[in-house]
């Protein structure tokens, strides 16, 4: 076997940039060297569980098989070609099974790069759509504490404090928010929670191209899980007004709030979906948006002539063959069975948590365990205590939270709620 050489730490602090840190005082990494199943394996050897899916990605584990399988398989055909004049297999077989499982109506599909650009290529639709029609409109309504990308656009309808739209003044277009939901998944609904969002479409709908917000849970923004009822009165109330529809599953598609898309819980279509994350089961980026015909013939027929939009990796065979093995699995069925399980061991376990000083509030959701804190968390310490407790959860400010692979054992689940209680309790 060969001698494996050690990562080099030093130079990773003081050259490399990692997802929102600084330079000046580089926050420590664990260097991972393997991953298989539910299972991190760090330089010394350590295994930990993984609670985190790799930001919701990795949904059937680490090194599948036949995921695995499926990329080495597209590797020796073509890893890459060009998708301007050319298609492919992977590329047809993907779309088609993308058109079958999403919401109904739902039947053209545009292949994107990751979230933020496939949130990107949905706002521009929406944009092109009005355009087209000869009514051009430039606002967007979503919610505070949604978070939809880290693009100039996407950051534009992200939750303005958390974002820091401060920093971007000047730059980034000006959307109007409504007041997030405060009614939560299982509690019982008041209509008084869509009035803001209900006045402020009444308001401003004639320059409003499209409503995007996240169905369901409210991810990186705040981790708020919010009520269905909620979101049909958005469904009924952009069809009064007319106004477009964008639903990002970017991170809860494909099974993860125990329907396989968000939008079923309040049994809506949107006009465009997108998704991402989990498209291929963590193995590389890639996302899609997901329209009506009617929509994206009326986009074309506008002064441009088509959509706007190609990007240089559109399409990748290597990635759509990996999210077609991904959406296989998928249909196997056994997401189901294996998000329940996960949601009714959540929801016996989560409640010993909300005990302890430090925590305000536990929720669930399919596979979502979320616990909130009074505080912010010291992210060096808690990061050192979880791995040294065996797991992996990053929390972020007064969020502990986590979103296990599918596949993760009951045994291993209580691994990482027994490690949250401990380390919280302290
Ligand atoms: C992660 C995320 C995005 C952005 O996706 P990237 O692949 O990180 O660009 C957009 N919307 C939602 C809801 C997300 O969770």
């Amino acid at each position: 076997m060969q001698k494996q050489r050690r990562v080099d730490l030093a130079f990773d602090q003081q050259h490399i940039w990692h997802p929102y840190t600084s330079t000046v005082t580089p926050l420590p990494c664990y260097p991972v060297t393997e991953a298989n199943g539910v299972y991190l394996t760090l330089e010394d050897g350590t295994q930990l569980i993984d609670g985190m899916s790799s930001w919701w990605s990795a949904i059937h584990g680490y090194n599948n098989p036949q995921l695995t399988a499926a990329a080495k398989t597209q590797l020796d055909k073509m890893s890459h070609v060009m998708f301007g004049g050319i298609t492919h297999q992977p590329a047809v077989d993907l779309c088609k099974k993308l058109v079958a499982i999403t919401p109904q109506g739902l039947d053209t599909v545009f292949l994107a790069d990751s979230g933020s650009v496939a949130v990107e290529v949905a706002l521009k639709m929406a944009l092109q759509y009005w355009h087209a029609k000869g009514e051009p409109r430039a606002k967007f309504l979503t919610l505070s504490h949604g978070y939809h990308g880290d693009t100039f656009a996407a950051m534009s309808v992200t939750d303005p404090d958390n974002s820091m739209h401060s920093i971007y003044k000047g730059f980034l277009p000006q959307h109007i928010f409504a007041d997030s939901p405060q009614c939560g998944f299982w509690e019982q609904w008041d209509e008084n929670d869509i009035g803001d969002f209900s006045n402020k479409l009444a308001h401003n709908h004639q320059h409003i191209a499209a409503v995007i917000l996240e169905p369901i849970v409210q991810g990186a923004g705040g981790m708020r899980l919010y009520h269905p009822t909620y979101l049909r009165r958005v469904r009924e109330l952009c069809d009064h007004y007319g106004v477009l529809l964008i639903a990002d599953e970017i991170a809860v598609g494909f099974g993860r709030t125990g329907k396989l898309f968000a939008c079923e819980h309040a049994e809506i279509s949107p006009d465009i979906l997108c998704v991402g994350k989990a498209l291929t089961g963590g193995y590389m980026t890639l996302s899609a948006v997901i329209t009506q015909k009617s929509i994206a013939d009326t986009v074309c027929s506008g002064e441009a002539g088509c959509f706007m939009h190609g990007p240089t990796f559109m399409g990748n065979p290597l990635a759509c063959a990996v999210a077609n093995a991904n959406l296989e699995l998928l249909e196997q069925n056994k997401w189901q069975q294996q998000v329940a399980a996960i949601e009714n061991q959540l929801a016996n376990e989560l409640p010993q948590i909300a005990t302890l000083e430090k925590v305000k509030q536990v929720r669930w959701l399919g596979a979502i365990g979320v616990i909130e804190l009074h505080q912010p968390v010291d992210m060096v310490a808690i990061q050192q205590a979880f791995v040294n407790a065996g797991v992996w959860i990053r929390p972020f400010g007064r969020l502990v939270y986590i979103m296990p692979p599918y596949i993760i054992t009951s045994s291993q689940l209580s691994s990482l709620t027994q490690a949250i209680y401990q380390v919280l309790n302290i």
